[in-house]
């Protein structure tokens, strides 16, 4: 079976969850060399928790063959499975299941734990992982790495005085995320700047102890991670 040219087609429907603002997953089911279901992860798009692609594309598959045994197929997914979906693997008793990246945070099928190859179950689905790793890796890299880019506009954006030069700034110095501002990260961005420039110093340190000042009273960050008297000294 050609593993790449599968996988590249569950990248496709990956690509279709970016565009939608779902965490990027696309899944394809395999039967007799022919794909017989594709989806794409719909959790947000849907805002339904069973949405992952693996779920929607099973229940295609179920519908396509007119059975809820699935033994004769292969499972293609961008990112290994999470143990909602395993478990639906599991019980559709899949031949094999391939895979893109590996999820460390959360995946079943071999990084927290092996939903699939636990011979307490009654069944065993083989596993191939790491095919087009790179591909479906950067894919979820670069969906993680614009929300982040796009959490610090929104936070941003609701501190009075806060011009959209001042964002450009922040981005363009690598800082995406609120938390990367203050604390102990504000107070080396300070020093770092008063480096740099010395004209740049009392504009980045406002801006910054607002920040600072705004998270404390606004969010839950906990307000002794915040060293807020640092900063009211300095301005
Ligand atoms: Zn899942």
């Amino acid at each position: 079976m050609d593993y790449k040219k599968y996988m590249a087609l569950a990248l496709e429907q990956a690509k279709i969850a970016y565009k939608n603002g779902d965490v990027p997953i696309g899944c394809v089911i395999v039967y007799n060399d022919k794909v017989i279901a594709s989806a794409y992860n719909c959790r947000m798009k849907n805002k339904n928790v069973l949405h992952h692609s693996e779920i929607i594309a099973i229940d295609k598959a179920c519908k396509n063959i007119g059975d809820w045994r699935l033994e004769d197929c292969t499972l293609f997914v961008t990112v290994e499975p999470c143990p909602m979906c395993a478990g639906a693997i599991l019980q559709a008793r899949f031949k094999e299941v391939v895979f893109g990246a590996k999820n460390e945070k959360a995946g079943c099928v071999g990084s927290i734990y092996n939903i699939l190859q636990d011979d307490r179950f009654n069944h065993i689905v083989s596993v191939k992982e790491g095919v087009l790793e790179d591909e479906c890796s950067f894919l979820m890299k670069s969906f993680f790495k614009d929300c982040r880019k796009r959490d610090i506009k929104t936070d941003l954006a609701k501190i009075p005085g806060v011009s959209k030069g001042i964002i450009k700034h922040f981005n363009s110095i690598g800082i995406y995320e609120i938390k990367d501002l203050v604390g102990k990260d504000a107070k080396k961005l300070y020093e770092l700047e008063c480096e740099k420039s010395g004209k740049k110093i009392e504009k980045t340190m406002l801006y910054i102890y607002k920040m600072a000042i705004y998270f404390a009273e606004n969010s839950n960050v906990e307000k002794e991670k915040l060293n807020i008297k640092y900063w009211k000294n300095k301005v």
